[in-house]
């Protein structure tokens, strides 16, 4: 399988380059909002919105106009050309608004696709008309080097190297199954198991910020102080998130090293985490206890977690099933009976028909395992994730991320036999020799 893989390192840079680096991504920056206004203008007029050539031929007499655009390396302002194109078939597939103006200070980036050089014994990487900079080599990056992607941090410069290379899809040693239950008081519940729980540096976090914040309001408003107060408070954020990722880049590689079949539940965080607010006319209800609702999900990292799993278990060909969401906390994972009332507290399951006492996440998540087996005993194909599924634009941006180019035959539908279709019920702590009488796990 051919992956592609983001290794983000933090670069040891001199305050002299790093002033130069502020004007590379400055006039990334002026390209992108230039060509954005060029092309509006030419929609307004009616006379079409120019592609990615057109545009790369109206660069080169912006070029003359203000000489300085030519300090950066000439890829790296196509590059930015070629984003506003990307930005613009997202947009057309309806998915997302037009392209708009980049502000200074978020998202401050650039991209360099050619003539990057890495040096894995040196920890080195040599960059086109910058030359060659250390990097804080914490690890090597394996295969080969396809961009690099500079970005301006709080205060730090980062580097993230885009590689590619083959490996080979192992046969999963492990043979053991579970079910994975997001929850909103404890961070993931497995089907077996302990239950993984945030690390409590977070929440050390989270009561740091509230006090950065504090500060910040406190402050003058266009003043010197305030300045490092937010500064101090984006480093305090950075902090958290690194320490988050961290965690769930470790739970998430023992989760794939022990199984073999993974279940989760199909969520759709950003429609579940939608603001309760309204509009002015027609104010929503409950907004306070929905958006602390929202904090206690987001906090969590479902998201984070799903695409780490999409891609570490393709990656080591350990099955992941996304079911449907629906009734997973009504229904009893002894007897399959379902009813609103079983769920007595957020914590307590307790079922009215068989009097089946458990854990409320640890009852879902026992479902959630349940309903992957039938789906692969059905031989339905419609929700199990695809390989690599995680979107291609962010994977030289955060960390280890899976790519296009995962795309296997395993996407082929498999012919139904007599012993696959209806009601097979299978024991929930079943291993993969028993399922792949009936799902082929491993085509
Ligand atoms: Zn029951």
């Amino acid at each position: 399988m051919l992956i592609r893989q983001g290794f983000v390192y933090a670069l040891r840079l001199k305050a002299q380059r790093q002033i130069l680096l502020r004007r590379w991504v400055g006039c990334r920056r002026f390209v992108f909002n230039a060509a954005l206004k060029y092309q509006n203008a030419e929609l307004a007029a009616g006379r079409g919105r120019p592609g990615y050539l057109a545009l790369s031929t109206w660069l080169l007499g912006l070029k003359k106009v203000h000489p300085w655009l030519c300090e950066p390396p000439a890829q790296a302002l196509q590059q930015t050309l070629k984003d506003l194109c990307t930005a613009w078939e997202r947009k057309s597939k309806s998915k997302f608004g037009p392209p708009r103006f980049k502000k200074r200070g978020k998202g401050d980036t650039i991209r360099l696709p050619q003539y990057c050089r890495y040096n894995a014994e040196a920890g080195v990487i040599h960059l086109p008309k910058l030359g060659i900079v250390r990097l804080r080599h914490s690890r090597i990056a394996e295969g080969a080097l396809k961009n690099v992607t500079l970005r301006l941090q709080g205060q730090r410069w980062v580097a993230a190297l885009q590689t590619e290379r083959e490996i080979q899809v192992p046969t999963p040693v492990a043979t053991a199954a579970v079910g994975l239950d997001f929850g909103v008081n404890v961070c993931i519940m497995p089907s077996a198991g302990t239950p993984i729980e945030l690390p409590s540096r977070i929440s050390r976090y989270e009561r740091r910020i509230r006090r950065l914040q504090q500060s910040v309001s406190r402050k003058q408003r266009v003043s010197a102080n305030r300045r490092k107060a937010v500064a101090r408070l984006g480093a305090c954020f950075r902090r958290m998130a690194a320490a988050r990722r961290d965690f769930l880049h470790q739970e998430t590689t023992r989760l794939v090293a022990t199984h073999a079949l993974i279940a989760i539940e199909d969520l759709k965080v950003n429609a579940m985490t939608a603001s309760a607010a309204g509009t002015i006319e027609a104010p929503g209800k409950n907004v306070r206890a929905k958006s602390s609702l929202n904090r206690a999900i987001l906090r969590n990292g479902w998201s984070m977690a799903r695409s780490m799993l999409q891609y570490k278990a393709a990656w080591r060909g350990v099955k992941l099933v996304a079911v449907p969401a629906l009734f997973t906390s009504q229904t009893c994972a002894t007897c399959g009976h379902r009813a609103a009332e079983s769920r007595k507290t957020q914590a307590l399951f307790q079922c009215v028909a068989c009097g089946h006492t458990e854990n409320a996440d640890r009852n879902a998540a026992e479902n959630i395992l349940r309903r992957a087996q039938q789906q692969l005993a059905r031989g339905s194909r419609g929700d199990e994730i695809e390989p690599g599924g995680s979107p291609a634009g962010t994977a030289g941006y955060a960390g280890t991320h899976a790519c296009e180019g995962a795309r296997g035959k395993q996407q082929r539908p498999r012919p139904r036999s007599a012993a696959q279709g209806g009601a097979v019920r299978l024991p929930l702590a079943g291993t993969v020799s028993e399922l792949s009488l009936f799902g082929n796990l491993h085509p």
